[in-house]
């Protein structure tokens, strides 16, 4: 193993968005490509924004990806734990020492002094005031008070918040792998709160302790940390902790179809497909929202799709297995500009990964559908199946509403075909078409095709006196394989049975 070590580091708050699965799958695929080691580590130090089984949500997710972690919850590893609820107790002795050093301070304001501070400093030119340089003179705070005061503060147990205390100016600085050097006034960035009076740390301090005590050298993740990171940055260098500052990479957003804004569940309810990568139920509302699993999509399809989607390997290339991508992933060509979000091409992957699956592989994914259903046939008579329909199908299932008749007789006929082609004379034609098809030796589908053709031109007929009404015998419906293939797969008994049984109807 290489000292590459990257952390995919979700906030269990609810299902993981497919822009969160795709952070996992980067940062999976650059530790595989680099020997390097993918730790999955749970930050849930907001309690207010917890949420029960959202944790079990995101391993589920991982597990259906393939992104297996190497270091993580139930997994254990060299830096365990790696819940930030379990490692509570080692962020308070980091927000001390930057007090100890002046780098944070305690704040004892309450939310109506809060309150009161914006009121008071807004303007039209600063329309929301943050706790910063500029206002901290004017509040509660261990830098404010005199020494005694915040001592005994504390000592009667007022809540108190610490907050990093920003430099008043120069620039923040640090190279993105993605985006090159990127710098930030730091005059402009605001006291964070780095420990709660809840006794937990913040995203921020949690976050950038655990980096450094888990050795994180590379930090992929969302576009929507960017504003966070010279706060990050600085807090490295509070701690003195410069040369181990891993890489940063701030990954694209994921757009709506239209390219307006960032793809959120509402648009996926709005245009109907799913932005979660498995099923997800709101315990508080009830609330159900469908995951790509569910909607039918192979993992392999999923990842490969959501590979491009911000990522291309400099080729025309599109499919990839997860082998592939790991060979192929390079952070450098992953791209600045947000991904547009296209289902119809989120379908092709998946109609893609479908067509490239050998027949003995298609038949192990259809046959568990097909049993579920209670539908049980021969391997031989599935592989047959499956490559007759492969090149109609997007989903598994629509093996099964495609294919349906293959397992059952049709319980209706295509109205119009029927209207417009059973003649009075057509009884007679398929009567004698039976008989000759019952005396055939071989049913394949290269007889049937001779056959028929001769059948027709014998009786004078035309192939659109027979065809369409025969398809529809032994199907029902008007589209589908040639009708010679699923009269072979039917077979000879099975094929007389559905001409009687439409013929007795049709005539009436
Ligand atoms: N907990 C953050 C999140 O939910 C992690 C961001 C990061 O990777 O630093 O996305």
């Amino acid at each position: 193993m290489s000292d590459i070590r990257v952390r995919f580091a979700p906030s269990p708050t609810g299902p993981l968005h497919i822009g969160g699965v795709r952070t996992a799958l980067y940062n999976y695929l650059f530790a595989r490509k680099n020997k390097g080691a993918f730790i999955l580590r749970i930050e849930d130090t907001d309690q207010a924004r917890y949420v029960q089984n959202a944790e079990q949500y995101i391993i589920d997710a991982l597990n259906w990806c393939g992104l297996d972690f190497d270091e993580g919850p139930g997994k254990g590893g060299a830096y365990a734990p790696y819940r930030q609820s379990e490692r509570k107790e080692i962020y308070r002795q980091y927000a001390d020492r930057l007090v100890q050093e002046g780098h944070a301070y305690f704040a004892f304001d309450t939310p109506q002094e809060l309150e009161a501070m914006r009121e008071k400093f807004k303007s039209k030119e600063n329309p929301s005031p943050q706790y910063d340089h500029v206002t901290r003179p004017q509040m509660f705070n261990s830098l404010t008070l005199p020494k005694e005061e915040t001592e005994q503060r504390i000592r009667e147990g007022q809540p108190y918040v610490i907050r990093v205390k920003m430099p008043e100016s120069g620039e923040v600085q640090f190279q993105d792998l993605v985006r090159g050097e990127v710098s930030f006034n730091a005059a402009l960035l605001d006291d964070k709160v780095l420990f709660k009076s809840d006794g937990m740390p913040t995203y921020h301090l949690a976050n950038v302790v655990d980096d450094y005590l888990m050795k994180i050298t590379h930090v992929i993740r969302g576009e929507e940390w960017l504003p966070s990171t010279p706060l990050h940055v600085m807090l490295y260098r509070f701690f003195g902790w410069e040369s181990a500052m891993p890489q940063f990479t701030h990954l694209p957003l994921i757009l709506r179809p239209d390219g307006n804004g960032k793809l959120s569940k509402r648009d996926g309810d709005r245009l109907g497909f799913p932005v979660f990568p498995l099923n997800w139920k709101d315990t508080d509302t009830g609330e159900e929202s469908k995951g790509f699993r569910e909607r039918g999509f192979l993992p392999e399809a999923f990842v490969n799709m959501l590979a491009m989607l911000g990522w291309n390997p400099g080729t025309e290339q599109e499919l990839f297995s997860k082998e592939a991508l790991i060979e192929h992933f390079s952070i450098e060509r992953i791209v600045k500009s947000g991904a547009k979000f296209d289902f119809e091409k989120a379908k092709w992957f998946n109609e893609q990964t479908l067509r490239s699956k050998s027949p003995e592989e298609l038949v192990m994914l259809v046959k568990p559908l097909l049993n579920s259903q209670g539908i049980q046939r021969d391997d031989f008579f599935l592989q047959k199946f499956c490559s007759l329909l492969i090149e109609r199908v997007t989903f598994l299932e629509d093996f099964l509403t495609q294919g349906a008749y293959f397992f059952s007789r049709p319980e209706s006929y295509d109205e119009k075909t029927v209207k417009k082609r059973w003649k009075p004379e057509s009884a007679a034609v398929f009567s004698k078409l039976i008989e000759q098809l019952f005396a055939l030796e071989e049913f394949s589908a290269a007889s049937l095709d001779k056959f028929v053709h001769e059948f027709v031109e014998k009786n004078q007929l035309g192939m659109g006196d027979v065809l369409p009404l025969w398809r529809v015998m032994l199907s029902g419906v008007t589209q589908g394989p040639a009708v010679f293939e699923i009269g072979a797969l039917l077979g000879k008994e099975e094929v007389i049975a559905r001409m009687n049984a439409a013929i007795a109807l049709f005539g009436k």
